[in-house]
């Protein structure tokens, strides 16, 4: 096998993948030419192997010399295509009366002897290769290495590489000009046949075939894939990397520098068994590659003596390093060079494992998995769509984000991927809404004067112009027949309460009923007694009737509630949403309104509409999103932003604090208690179990209790008992604890005007968005309010979101800085989250949202069910998509 010829075949594809740049190898083509030639000649076999030799040397010498990519590329095609015989040597091999002798094989022809040796065979080195084609004899059989005696059996280089071919063919074509693909502007489409139906539908029943029927996946393999989500071949093929190696530098070993992350190719020369002093069984080998040697180490794989013997041919990935003088590398991936190199060269897919699954079985696995799948996966997106959007096929995104052949393919690839998962998205959206709207609702109508009248009566206060306009909107929208689908957006504290009691009055002026729902009893309970009180307010005769619905209340309290709301004596229920979930009858829901929840799920919608009419629906968040992610997970919701705080707020002062000053930060606290003040003190979530966080938030508990001594300390985690969390919340909220240590932001979203301080502790580990919230737990009073945060780690990407935090109380522009910074995870869960590299969020950028929604609207204003024909397949992934999120709202 004359594997100085397979080396460089990759070399070569990997400088093509690399736009020509002369940097698939360290030092340039030129450097690298002198120890090939060598190689390469000690392999030769046959005179007319030399020529090549020769021939392909003097190219890679001129190739830096070339400057126009266009050269480079027809260049490197040349090579390629002389290398695998398809081309005819440049110039007529000269007769060799002594072909080297056989005693050169791997020994270092002596530097000095090369040039002039070459000079006599090599063609004219100051004619650029691209005229040379022209001198080129027609058709003639190869007097080069036979295309079979080369490529046969050969994995790497008998590998159909079609994108090579084309070009190459092209460019020997009568249009040599074809300019050259260094960098891959737009994805490649191929002309997609009509849909056969029968046949989709053969492939869509194959794809949903469980995994064990993939060649090599016994039941062993199918459990531990099962482990990782996956059942059946679709899952397989949609289980993306979580991260990619890049082990596109391919060095020669004397070029190494220590801690480079880099490829190398060479020989075994020495492998053995090595015994630590702890006992333990470590595999030792030299690798020698002609420019040097590098000695690697695999800790505790002994076994490996089995696998890589002595005189095989390595290619080692990984990272280098230099120990007592030499170069070295400790537990690199490895495979033989004769294999298809799927886990050391290129661009290389890391998937996210189980114990027992092993990365190479998997890549492995996915790699027969995406050959048989890729071209045979029906194309869902209509071809319009892609045509307008210039987005990849889907079988050739599903191969370039498995096995990238270059890191533009992966990018258009991910965008593809991306805009499916938006497309998608949007269609269910856009499909819940209508059918979220063809039930009409009740038109609800009040005058100003009510309107006006209420809010006089109702608040102390004059309403923010934001409330005001909030208010409006949603005056305007159950004016109307269709069920109103609003989202109200406000930052914490910017009076959405106000809003919310205005919307129920003037249902309850129409006649109707209305609730109000929060996430907790707590919250529940605040609300009661708040909107109670301002509902009481109400110019008029009548004043509306309020209940409270928990799981507080005894079994006869709630018998009651539910009889008040089947007859009409209750006009407003405010509760959990045990309200809406639990067969509850009324006489005459008109709307319904939920706080604190940016999700608000089909099912629920589902039990609203089970009401017996189709109520107008509110829902209240102070997430801060950004508009363009907005509009997209909330794209059939019209969105009211309150982007005003009521005035004579003082800004909570926010402080970024070493963890080393921590005890300063125990003393500012305690001196705030001392004034009568509470505090809050945050532990982060670190572990993914909440069993061991619990741990840890009773262990920060008990340490804390000894700092703040004569002060009454609690506790409350998300291992406790609604009932419990309630309890504790509202013993803090009445003053009866001074500090209240946490793990998360959902059971804090009470009201306590006379907490004055926040602690959070691995702040670096909370979004924003979510740090935000935390801090508007204190404010809410007429104290001067701090929030300290202490990072566990100083990164500066830590440092800049942190110090956002300093600078700015705008969750809006916190939410977008995060967004940028982090992706955005912490805003949008996706199914996909903590799976793969490819989490919806991080990789959804503005205008791909926006070509997505544009898309949806076109193809929805075409055809809203999906029934044409084009759609099928569409449909069928739009209800996939339904069957796996119940939260597509
Ligand atoms: P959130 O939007 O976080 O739900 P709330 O409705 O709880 O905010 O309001 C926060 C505080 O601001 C409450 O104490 C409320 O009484 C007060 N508030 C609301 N609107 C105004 C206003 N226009 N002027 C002054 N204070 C207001
Ligand atoms: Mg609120």
């Amino acid at each position: 096998m004359p594997s100085a010829l397979e080396t460089l075949v990759k070399i070569l594809r990997l400088e093509r993948q690399q736009g020509y740049k002369n940097t698939a190898v360290i030092g340039g083509l030129g450097a690298f030419s002198h120890k090939w030639i060598q190689d390469a000649h000690g392999q030769a076999r046959k005179p007319e192997h030399h020529v090549l030799v020769d021939e392909i040397g003097q190219l890679l010498r001129d190739y830096e010399q070339i400057h126009s990519k266009n050269e480079r590329h027809e260049a490197v095609t040349y090579m390629l295509e002389r290398i695998m015989g398809r081309v005819q040597p440049t110039v007529p091999a000269p007769a060799l009366e002594t072909p080297p002798a056989s005693d050169q094989v791997g020994q270092p022809v002596p530097p000095a002897a090369q040039p002039e040796r070459l000079t006599e065979r090599r063609p004219d080195p100051r004619k650029p290769p691209s005229r040379k084609r022209e001198d080129r004899p027609s058709r003639q059989p190869s007097a080069g290495w036979k295309r079979d005696e080369v490529v046969s059996d050969d994995p790497v280089m008998g590998r159909p590489d079609r994108s090579h071919q084309r070009s190459g063919r092209t460019h020997r074509s009568a249009e040599p000009d074809i300019p050259p693909q260094p960098r891959l502007a737009r994805p490649p489409r191929k002309p997609r046949p009509p849909l056969d139906p029968e046949a989709a539908a053969d492939v869509m029943r194959g794809l949903n075939k469980e995994i064990t029927v993939a060649k090599g996946v016994g039941p062993r393999m199918a459990q531990f894939l099962r482990k990782l989500g996956i059942e059946t071949i679709n899952d397989l093929l949609f289980y993306l990397p979580r991260r990619y190696d890049d082990y596109t530098r391919l060095v020669s070993i004397n070029r190494l520098k220590p801690g480079m992350v880099a490829t190398v190719i060479g020989t075994v020369r020495h492998a053995e068994i090595r015994v630590g002093k702890n006992g333990r069984k470590d595999f030792f080998l030299v690798l020698d590659d002609g420019s040097g040697r590098i000695e690697v180490t695999y800790f505790g794989q002994y076994f490996l003596v089995r696998q890589i013997r002595v005189g095989k041919q390595l290619v080692l990935s990984g990272p280098t390093s230099v120990y007592s003088g030499r170069m070295q590398m400790t537990n690199p991936e490895w495979e033989e060079l004769d294999s298809e190199n799927l886990h050391t060269i290129g661009i290389v897919p890391v998937y996210g494992l189980t114990e027992g699954l092993r990365g190479r079985t998997l890549r492995r696995l996915m790699k027969n998995t995406v050959e048989y799948w890729a071209e045979r996966l029906p194309d869902y997106v209509p071809e319009a769509t892609l045509e307008r959007t210039e987005l990849a096929d889907l079988g050739w995104a599903i191969k370039n984000l498995h096995f990238p052949e270059g890191w533009d393919h992966l990018h258009h690839a991910q965008n593809r991927y991306v805009f499916d998962q938006l497309l998608l998205l949007q269609l269910a959206i856009l499909g819940n809404r209508r059918e979220w709207q063809s039930v009409p609702g009740q038109p609800l109508h009040v005058t100003d004067e009510f309107v006006e009248s209420f809010i006089q009566n109702a608040f102390p206060y004059p309403l923010t112009n934001a409330q005001r306009r909030a208010i409006a909107d949603i005056r305007h929208d159950i004016g109307l027949s269709t069920p109103m689908n609003r989202l109200l957006q406000g930052d914490v504290g910017s009076g959405k309460t106000a809003v919310a009691v205005t919307a129920l009055a003037m249902a309850f002026a129409n006649g109707k009923q209305a609730a109000l729902m929060a996430p907790t009893g707590i919250l529940a309970e605040q609300h009661y007694r708040n909107v109670s009180a301002a509902l009481a307010r109400m110019p008029g005769e009548r004043k509306p009737n309020v209940a409270l619905l928990t799981s507080a209340l005894t079994s006869a309290g709630r018998e009651q509630v539910y009889r008040g709301l089947a007859d009409g004596a209750i006009d407003v229920v405010i509760g959990t949403h045990a309200v809406i979930q639990e067969g509850v009858e009324f006489r005459d829901l008109a709307l319904a309104i939920i706080d604190e929840q940016h999700r608000f799920g089909v099912e629920q919608r589902r039990a609203l509409r089970g009401k017996g009419t189709n109520p107008h629906l509110l829902i209240m968040t102070a997430t801060p999103i950004p508009r363009t992610m907005a509009l997209t997970i909330y794209a059939d919701l019209d969105l009211s932003v309150m982007d005003e705080m009521p005035p004579g707020r003082t800004p909570v002062q926010t402080r970024v604090v070493e963890p080393m000053l921590r005890d300063r930060i125990y003393n500012f606290v305690d001196a705030q208690l001392e004034k009568g003040r509470q505090a809050f003190i945050v532990h982060p979530l670190v572990e993914a179990s909440d069993k061991i966080d619990a741990a840890s938030a009773v262990e920060a508990y008990e340490r804390l209790q000894k700092i703040f001594v004569g002060y009454k300390v609690a506790l409350l985690h998300g291992r406790m008992k609604p009932a419990e969390k309630d309890e504790i919340m509202a013993a803090f909220g009445a003053g009866q604890y001074h500090v209240l240590v946490t793990t998360s932001v959902a059971e804090v979203g009470v009201d306590v005007p006379n907490a004055s301080v926040i602690v959070i502790e691995g702040a670096n580990r909370f979004g924003l968005a979510q740090l935000h919230q935390f801090r508007g737990r204190v404010g809410r009073g007429e104290h001067a309010s701090y929030c300290l945060l202490i990072p566990d780690s100083d990164t500066p990407e830590a440092r800049e979101r942190l110090q956002a935090m300093e600078e700015t109380n705008d969750g809006f522009k916190l939410a977008e800085l995060d967004w940028k910074l982090r992706g955005a995870g912490d805003l949008v869960g996706t199914r996909q989250s903590g799976q793969s590299a490819l989490q919806l969020a991080e990789v959804m950028t503005p205008q791909l949202v926006e070509m997505a929604q544009r898309e949806a609207r076109t193809i929805y204003e075409e055809d809203p069910d999906l029934s044409q024909p084009q759609h099928h397949l569409l449909a069928q992934r739009v209800n996939m998509l339904h069957n796996n999120r119940s939260d597509v709202s």
